[in-house]
């Protein structure tokens, strides 16, 4: 059932891809060691760190072992769990283009400003990223039904992958979410509900088909390798800037796995000694006024979340009132010297039409809330004119069927135009 995505590996020069450079599991609440060579799911109610060898991986490669390398997240093979050619889940996921936005720059007074785009991803968002990973281990331990809850873009990507490999997915989703979320799953074959509540609802539902049927829960830190996919963000953006990190990154915060993801990586890049100056950058964790828990904590400066109350906003992937590793995003935060802030939810749709305006990308709701957090920041001062910012575009913005508020005219014909409004 597996699928090589290399069936001519004349490009990858993988020293020996099987080989594991995992060290360990550790619990993140409490740095208990656990070990990796069994399904783990959570410790101590908490998520799982997967650590690495990190004096072995140096031993083996370095930055140069890359260049030649297949361009998706597979090129860091030896920075991931073991993950030999033939066990491989993937759609050729990563290496998601990093694109200069000077005419956005210029609109907030900023000169080095870039967005990698994840909307190009396959099913749209860096969701794939994550769960290509956790599909190929769940693959690899035998498990056969994987369940979700999910705001949208997750149940998607793990419907595409079990699809993939041959596995069961069940989905359940919030009864609004995008129809084009729903269709993704149910065109892959995946088992879909609609339930009358947010995602941590879907959630119960979950834990309560673990419970009940041994499904294996594949929440968003309930597995320990999600992370570990969406730690590729970070190392491509290492790469693509030549081992040199921003100033300033911002991102969406629903779950945490992105932000959490690469924070990870770039401590590990920093203590292998891949990078070519000390600079750590900021990272900001953003969400909408209509669903803040995370800036909430940060502002009181508190190490774990409140569940946020009648959460809402059409930003649907960081609609999630609660988030099991509030700790993980809070601790990446405090210890980049980043920021929380939460945008208004009404103004989201004009910084996206902004956004996509200036930059020719499909900029996503969750990373339009991104924008306006820019326009904050660069106007308060918190962001300096010269420092180099990046914006992840965690989704494609088709995925979401907004009603323009403005209808388009319709026509039948060239005659019923006025063409003197066009002439210069
Ligand atoms: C899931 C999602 C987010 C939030 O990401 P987390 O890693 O859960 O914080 C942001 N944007 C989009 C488009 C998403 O699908």
């Amino acid at each position: 059932m597996t699928q090589n995505i290399n069936p001519t590996p004349a490009k990858l020069e993988s020293t020996n891809p099987s080989k594991s450079f995992v060290s360990h599991l550790e619990g993140a609440i409490d740095g208990e060691h656990l070990p990796s060579n069994q399904i783990q799911t959570l410790h101590n109610d908490r998520p799982i760190w997967v650590r690495y060898d990190l004096e072995a991986i140096k031993a083996s490669c370095s930055p140069k072992t890359f260049v030649n390398r297949e361009s998706s997240m597979w090129r860091y093979r030896e920075l991931l769990p073991p993950a030999p050619d033939d066990t491989l889940i993937s759609l050729g996921e990563g290496m998601s283009p990093l694109l200069p936005c000077l005419k956005l720059a210029e609109t907030f007074g900023l000169s080095d400003l870039w967005i990698k785009d994840e909307s190009q991803l396959p099913t749209g968002s860096f969701k794939s990223r994550g769960l290509a990973m956790a599909v190929t281990m769940a693959h690899k331990f035998d498990i056969t039904q994987m369940a979700i809850p999910t705001a949208g873009n997750a149940g998607g990507a793990l419907a595409a992958y079990a699809a993939r490999a041959g596995m069961e997915a069940f989905v359940f989703m919030p009864a609004d979410t995008s129809i084009i979320n729903q269709e993704e799953c149910q065109l892959y074959g995946a088992k879909l509900y609609l339930v009358e509540g947010l995602i941590n609802v879907c959630g119960a539902i979950v834990k309560a088909g673990k419970e009940k049927v041994g499904w294996f829960d594949m929440s968003t830190l309930k597995e320990p390798y999600r992370i570990e996919g969406k730690k590729t963000m970070g190392l491509e953006l290492a790469e693509q800037f030549n081992w040199s990190l921003p100033d300033v990154i911002l991102y969406p915060t629903g779950g945490g796995t992105g932000l959490i993801g690469i924070w990870k990586a770039f401590n590990e890049l920093r203590e292998l000694g891949w990078l070519t100056d000390s600079k750590m950058p900021r990272m900001v964790s953003v969400q909408s006024d209509g669903c803040c828990p995370i800036v909430r904590a940060f502002e009181k400066g508190e190490r774990h979340a409140e569940p946020f109350p009648n959460a809402k906003t059409i930003a649907s992937g960081i609609r999630v009132p609660a988030a099991v590793g509030d700790f993980m995003i809070l601790d990446a935060i405090m210890e980049s010297n980043g920021t929380a802030l939460a945008v208004d939810e009404n103004e989201i749709r004009n910084w996206q039409e902004l956004g996509a305006r200036a930059s020719g990308i499909a900029l996503c709701p969750e990373t339009a809330a991104c924008v306006g957090a820019l326009e904050s920041l660069s106007t308060s001062g918190w962001i300096k004119k010269n420092e180099r910012v990046v914006i992840f575009n965690t989704g494609a913005s088709q995925k979401y069927p907004t009603v323009n508020a403005k209808t388009p005219p319709t026509i039948k014909s060239a005659d019923e135009i006025d063409w003197s409004q066009f002439t210069k």
